[in-house]
């Protein structure tokens, strides 16, 4: 049977296409979720990354993305993690997060400390739910605002807010109740990781872009911005980050701000020479304040890399 797929939105989750697709089609959920999951996976819990989506594809993504590959892409938090992953890495990720539930979800438990050691919360942005109804008729889970590390829409500028998921779970948020609406004072940490999160998202990253490649822009910029060996030139970023960041946040992005014995870890060099994903809220702030925006990073990596040919 072929799937009676919903149209995309902007920013649209995998996730948010399946609860679409349910929202429309079956009235009983678990049902539902073992028509489109099989037997194994009919208890699927609610990842944003997607779930056997090569599956999905065939079944009726294939009609709006032609190839496996773009559907991914565009509906998955693949173009940020793969950019962020070691290139010999990157087809691994790509299979796990296309096909392989149980590798997705092990290979992201490692990658991720979570407090609560979930890495499937479902966040929204009040404002959002308002606009999106207004202009499609329906509030839907936008990709950008379930990756872990981004804790306000990169759009309105408001605090997302954050439902306790549970594994059966596809329930669309409903309207808000102005009551439930944040205020704007969200800082300015969170609105930088939000919108350089989201460029990185929606930009259709070349496939030569690689963590090998983000980290050598990324030392290339300290040694020009503060003309010094690696490990100076490392703290004194360190330094004004962690001077124009409050600590509240930065803990929040799990930033490993000391060792166990109390140390200050040196983490901006850190996470320039190691490969974890765990590292990603560590860079992107350093690709912040080295370079303001995603196409600034772009731009320079794609000048050394036609230098490299
Ligand atoms: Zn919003």
């Amino acid at each position: 049977m072929a799937l009676m797929f919903p149209t995309p939105l902007p920013d649209e989750s995998i996730y948010s296409l399946v609860c679409r697709y349910l929202r429309l089609t079956f009235p009983v959920k678990y049902r539902a979720s073992k028509v489109l999951f099989g037997h194994e996976q009919a208890m699927a819990g609610p990842e944003s990354l997607g779930r056997s989506l090569a599956y999905l594809h065939e079944q009726g993504g294939k009609q709006f993305w032609p190839r496996l590959e773009d559907m991914v892409r565009a509906t998955t938090a693949y173009n940020l993690y793969g950019i962020f992953t070691r290139k010999r890495d990157q087809g691994y990720l790509f299979k796990t997060i296309a096909s392989y539930y149980p590798g997705q979800r092990h290979a992201l438990y490692q990658g991720f400390y979570h407090p609560d050691n979930k890495v499937d919360c479902l966040k929204f942005c009040p404002e959002c739910i308002e606009s999106d109804t207004e202009e499609f008729g329906v509030a839907y889970w936008h990709r950008s605002h379930a990756l872990p590390f981004v804790f306000c829409c990169w759009k309105h500028d408001c605090s997302l807010i954050e439902v306790n998921s549970g594994k059966k779970n596809f329930f669309l948020p409903c309207k808000h109740s102005n009551e439930n609406k944040n205020n704007k004072s969200v800082l300015k940490t969170n609105q930088q990781i939000a919108k350089m999160s989201y460029s990185i998202l929606k930009s259709a990253n070349p496939v030569w872009m690689s963590r090998e490649l983000l980290c050598y822009v990324m030392k290339r910029e300290l040694n020009v911005k503060y003309a010094q060996s690696e490990s100076v030139a490392g703290d004194l970023l360190q330094a004004h980050i962690e001077e124009c960041h409050s600590l509240d946040i930065l803990n929040k992005l799990s930033l490993r701000l000391y060792f166990e014995q109390g140390e200050s870890r040196p983490w901006v060099v850190e996470s320039l020479n190691t490969a974890t994903l765990a590292h990603i809220p560590e860079q992107l702030l350093i690709m912040v304040e080295l370079f303001g925006s995603w196409k600034s990073v772009k731009k320079v990596c794609k000048l050394l890399n036609s230098r490299s040919d």
